[in-house]
């Protein structure tokens, strides 16, 4: 009999959906439903556990799950010391000291003797220590941000992405702690058979990552000008090169090009004398 494998993903949050794209993509075949904890993948000798997002790196740490999807905030908050396989590239943000607007505050030692609420109690006050700060650290759970109108705390550290709800709160931030994302962890040195499944989900995961990044873009052009357009193409593998079938003269050119280079390169690519230009996503990437 097969060996099967846990991940434990988040059930709800911000963190869920992105989750959950990223394993169907992945080519995963699970029905979620809301209120099942314990989800088999169809496809796959492979359970998915659905718990709160800040339970994930307990259950990897104690055996219950070998793999996890989390932010890596949480992470660091656990302290646990876990394997980080992979960066996802979702559930991008900053975790950032801020105080209101009118405070006099505007360097992190500027923050000696202040009260600092956050939900990452333990990530701050390691942060205040390392840069020999001494500010009070105030546990909370949530609405970080209010705190200061509630006159809990002169200041905050919380998680940041667009920026928006400190700048609605009346806050200015001061200082970056840690960028966190969405990362798969496991334990370390997981072997055998089961180390062999952690890799293999791995593999399918970070597939799915690079490929978001990159598209295929296609294009004739005349083969005399295949020097000029594979300088325009960006990047280190040499692209395809395929004859015409009835013209002589033109060439197909595939390629692989960075999802943030394609809106410069397209133009290039045309003024170069290529034509019939396709740009289409890729599924999955393994190098
Ligand atoms: P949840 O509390 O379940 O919605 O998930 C919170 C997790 O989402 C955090 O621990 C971060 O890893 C991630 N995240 C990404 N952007 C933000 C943000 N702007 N605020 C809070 N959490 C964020």
């Amino acid at each position: 009999m097969t060996r099967t494998i846990r991940m434990a993903v988040p059930n709800k949050g911000r963190l869920k959906d992105p989750t959950v794209a990223l394993l169907k993509q992945a080519g995963l075949v699970f029905e979620q439903t809301e209120r099942a904890l314990s989800v088999p993948v169809r496809n796959v000798d492979l359970e998915l556990l659905f718990v709160r997002t800040d339970d994930v790196c307990e259950l990897v740490a104690d055996g219950v799950a070998e793999l996890g999807i989390t932010g890596l905030d949480l992470l660091a908050e656990t302290g646990m010391d876990l394997e980080v396989i992979s960066e996802l590239n979702y559930g991008r943000c900053r975790l950032t000291a801020a105080v209101p607007n009118a405070s006099p505050v505007t360097t992190l030692a500027d923050f000696a003797g202040l009260r600092v609420a956050t939900a990452h109690p333990h990530t701050t006050a390691a942060y205040f220590e390392k840069e020999g700060v001494d500010a009070t650290t105030i546990a909370l759970r949530g609405s970080v941000e209010v705190a200061p109108k509630l006159d809990v705390a002169d200041a905050i550290v919380d998680l940041v992405s667009s920026g928006s709800t400190m700048k609605v709160n009346g806050l200015r931030p001061v200082a970056t702690l840690l960028e966190s994302q969405a990362v798969l962890v496991s334990q370390h040195d997981v072997n055998g058979e089961v180390g062999a499944l952690v890799e293999q989900m791995a593999t399918m995961l970070t597939s799915v990552v690079a490929a978001r990044r990159k598209r295929y873009v296609l294009m004739n052009a005349p083969a005399d000008a295949l020097d000029e357009i594979e300088a325009i193409i960006p990047g280190v593998d040499a692209p395809s090169v395929v004859p015409l079938a009835h013209d002589p003269t033109k060439v197909a050119i595939h390629s692989v090009v960075d999802a943030d280079d394609v809106w410069a390169v397209l133009p290039k690519l045309k003024a170069a004398g290529a034509s019939g230009l396709l740009v289409l996503p890729i599924h999955q990437m393994i190098a």
